[in-house]
């Protein structure tokens, strides 16, 4: 029985409403990435950061999983062999879509933690400088996702997981942010067949030895129905 792995990036959500890295208008464009998802612009201006991510909360409550969403929980649930789902995304539609097991590499919206004693809880819509964690008192609460030069999430499962992989597919990610972006090199040298669905040719393209241009909503049905057809 096969053991399929799947990366999602951005890309998924993009007809979700939710704005990619690369959108003209979208919330990342108006912001430097140094300002709003690294250790030090929160330790520059942590109000502009909450105000970031409170955005995006409030954004990414009102979205629904589009076809491509959907697709990939039906994936898991009729999948006779193993299946891991990894999403750099920090929005919740994979779950909303049906989708049990999901790792966030990146973290998750959803998500609080202390700065100071790394103690997590359910994140408020709305977060402030002035909130204290409830455990150790300090005020130094922030958004429970992964910035640039932080240690992604759960890589030695994911490590594991690619190393055995039958088939990978990359959907939606443009590959230019690592560790992630290398995952479709990992597991073809593991031996896996890999797959890329994107709207374009991304940076790492030619690590894959299938690709496929399309809207996720439309290429993702169609590759899960053929998956599950054979
Ligand atoms: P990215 O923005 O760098 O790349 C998105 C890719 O998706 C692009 O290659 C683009 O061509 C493709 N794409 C756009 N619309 C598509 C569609 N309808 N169907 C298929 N493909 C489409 O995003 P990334 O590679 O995920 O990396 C960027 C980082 O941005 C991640 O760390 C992630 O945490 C963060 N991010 C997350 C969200 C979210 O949670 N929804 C949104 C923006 C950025």
């Amino acid at each position: 029985m096969s053991k399929i792995v799947i990366l999602t990036g951005a890309g998924i959500s993009a007809e979700s409403g939710l704005g990619t890295f690369r959108d003209e208008d979208g919330l990342w464009a108006k912001h430097a990435i140094e300002d709003v998802a690294t250790p030090e612009g929160f330790s520059r201006n942590p109000a502009l950061v909450h105000e970031f991510y409170n955005a995006r909360r409030a954004q990414a409550a009102e979205a629904s999983p589009n076809a491509a969403h959907v697709a990939l929980a039906r994936l898991e649930a009729e999948h006779q062999g193993q299946f891991l789902l990894v999403t750099q995304n920090v929005d919740a539609l994979h779950e909303k879509a049906g989708s049990l097991r999901v790792i966030h590499l990146h973290g998750e919206l959803a998500g609080a933690m202390c700065n100071a004693c790394d103690d997590k809880w359910v994140a408020p819509l709305v977060m402030s400088p002035e909130d204290e964690c409830g455990f150790c008192g300090a005020k130094a609460t922030r958004p429970d996702v992964v910035w640039f030069g932080e240690i992604p999430y759960a890589m030695d499962a994911i490590d594991a997981a690619l190393s055995e992989a039958d088939i990978f597919a990359a959907i939606g990610t443009s590959g230019q942010v690592y560790p992630a972006a290398n995952f479709g090199y990992i597991a073809r040298n593991s031996g896996a067949h890999t797959i890329e669905l994107n709207l374009e040719t991304s940076g790492v393209s030619n690590d894959f030895a299938e690709t496929r241009r399309g809207k996720a909503s439309e290429i993702v049905p169609a590759w899960v129905e053929e998956i599950l057809d054979k």
